[in-house]
């Protein structure tokens, strides 16, 4: 057992298709058990449907992480399987200008220009001004000129004439610094 801090991502959640979802916090991860959200897998790959039978019957890893309540030691499951329909699936992660500018190497969608950072803008292709929306599928990397020049237009095709698209860029972001061994399986089908 590794005692650890509730905030720490301790999980790899999957949804109940078993594809990752994301990592969620060793507190969550409690809480969604508790409230009978989820499957909690232990190391040799059982599913316990309860917080009493994972607490009781589960076979845990040398390093299981654990959190302490004041008359408790919580073995916390690293791999977890959304089992309620009531599930609220948690928000995709809006990618930050850096993030974004990286995935598409510092170029603009537009005008297909590198650019450095700081020249760099998040465009909604969909303007704002005509309903656009602030999410992930709405927004691309653009130079500022090419931003000032777009206005409000849309379709606004690129240089080579064609629609800017959002990349497929993996929906599961890990918030973590550790990848544990017993979630790479998972990984890679994603
Ligand atoms: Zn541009």
């Amino acid at each position: 057992m590794n005692i650890i801090d509730s905030n720490t991502k301790t999980t790899l959640l999957l949804n109940n298709a078993w594809q990752p979802i994301t990592t969620i916090t060793a507190r969550a991860a409690f809480l969604h058990l508790l409230k009978k959200n989820v499957t909690a897998i232990d190391k040799n790959s059982n599913v316990f449907h309860s917080l009493e039978s994972w607490n009781n019957l589960a076979d845990y890893f040398d390093d299981q992480p654990s959190i302490r309540s004041a008359k408790a030691t919580w073995p916390i499951p690293t791999i977890i399987v959304v089992t309620s329909r009531f599930f609220k699936r948690p928000k995709k992660k809006k990618l930050s200008l850096a993030e974004t500018a990286k995935i598409y190497e510092f170029t603009c969608q537009y005008c297909l220009n590198k650019f450095a950072l700081k020249d760099l803008t998040i465009d909604h292709i969909l303007p704002r001004s005509k309903g656009g929306q602030d999410v992930h599928e709405n927004r691309t990397l653009s130079c500022q000129p090419c931003n000032t020049r777009k206005g409000s237009k849309y379709p606004f095709p690129n240089n080579e004439g064609k629609e800017v698209l959002v990349p497929n860029i993996p929906s599961l972001i890990l918030n973590t610094n550790k990848i544990r061994e017993e979630w790479i399986n998972f990984l890679q089908i994603s």
